[in-house]
């Protein structure tokens, strides 16, 4: 049933493109290698990334896909160097896959076996489809340089393959929801908006809004909208603020408002304590995600909870005692 043919050949631990820090797996990002040579396959690519070349950049990815195999350089729960935007999601948040345009090579086929890849990535990590991105949209650099020029064939097509594997209909003909029953007040999906910060009140999340199975369930949770699709069985996607664990799509039924508006807060920059830990969620008895270089630093504060303050780059929770705002 499954083509992936997955070589996991790991650019070794202390490298200085294998950096080892969390990734948070939030979105995917997919990228062309640009290299046309012959034999520029995902075994050459790998063996790139373990020279001193890449190592010195730095640069590394997740995945390389070509015509038949997908070798993975790095696990996906480690960050990478392949968005250039520096410290920012694409790098921090993203798992990233190259797929080889070898000129020997058989790109359609390239791009269909990258489609598979990215939709099983989606289920495993409950990654909506929302958050594939291209390389472009974190640093602007033209690529997917075939598929952005519609070669083979568009971005918007991909997205349809990646679609079809999650067992999804394709977004330009999506029907509309049939209004076989009246609709009750705890389906109608009016009361919030991307952005609001609502109460997930525990319960099934689903890998999108319309699947039919959940992917696994999640109790009570602070959690932010960030997607909304309205006649959905499951309209909302909500990502936890508090650790809770939640990152998907969820029924109207589960989610109720929070007393306050904290949408209204301003994110600020402060400086912070060196050698201060910061944690996986809002409390003292969240994990430690790591530590504050001695010295300290100025970060960007964009929520505060339980006396904790979020890091914008999604590293973590910082103890709001050691925050000076600046
Ligand atoms: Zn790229």
């Amino acid at each position: 049933m499954s083509n992936l043919n997955i070589i996991q050949d790991f650019i070794p631990v202390g490298r200085r493109n294998r950096p080892g820090r969390a990734n948070p797996m939030l979105f995917i990002t997919i990228h062309e290698t640009g290299n046309t040579s012959r034999g520029s396959g995902a075994r050459n690519h790998a063996n790139y990334l373990k020279g001193n070349t890449a190592a010195n950049l730095p640069v590394s990815w997740h995945y390389t896909t070509d015509d038949s195999v997908t070798y993975q350089h790095l696990p996906e729960n480690e960050d990478g160097f392949h968005a250039a935007d520096g410290g920012g999601n694409g790098n921090r948040q993203s798992i990233g896959i190259e797929m080889c345009v070898n000129t020997d090579g058989n790109f359609q086929r390239a791009i269909d076996r990258t489609a598979e890849l990215t939709a099983d990535i989606c289920r495993r990590r409950n990654i909506p489809i929302e958050n594939i991105r291209q390389h472009q949209q974190w640093s602007g650099k033209n690529c997917p340089q075939n598929i952005r020029a519609g070669r083979p064939h568009t971005w918007a097509v991909f997205i349809d393959k990646v679609r079809a594997h999650l067992g999804q209909a394709p977004a330009t003909t999506n029907p509309p929801t049939p209004a076989t029953t009246p609709q009750t007040a705890h389906t109608t999906p009016a009361a919030f908006n991307v952005g609001d910060i609502v109460q997930f009140t525990g319960g099934a999340v689903y890998v999108s809004s319309r699947a039919a199975n959940p992917a696994h369930s999640r109790g009570r949770s602070s959690c932010r909208v960030t997607y909304i699709t309205n006649g959905a069985p499951q309209p909302f996607h909500l990502v936890s603020t508090d650790g809770g664990g939640v990152h998907g799509w969820v029924a109207a039924g589960d989610v109720a408002a929070i007393g306050q508006a904290p949408a209204t807060f301003k994110e600020y920059t402060a400086r912070v304590q060196g050698g201060t830990t910061y944690r996986t969620g809002a409390g003292a008895n969240f994990a430690a995600a790591g530590t504050i270089p001695a010295g300290g630093g100025v970060y960007t504060i964009v929520e505060e909870k339980n006396g904790f303050g979020r890091l914008k780059s999604g590293a973590g929770w910082l103890p709001l005692g050691a925050v000076t705002k600046i």
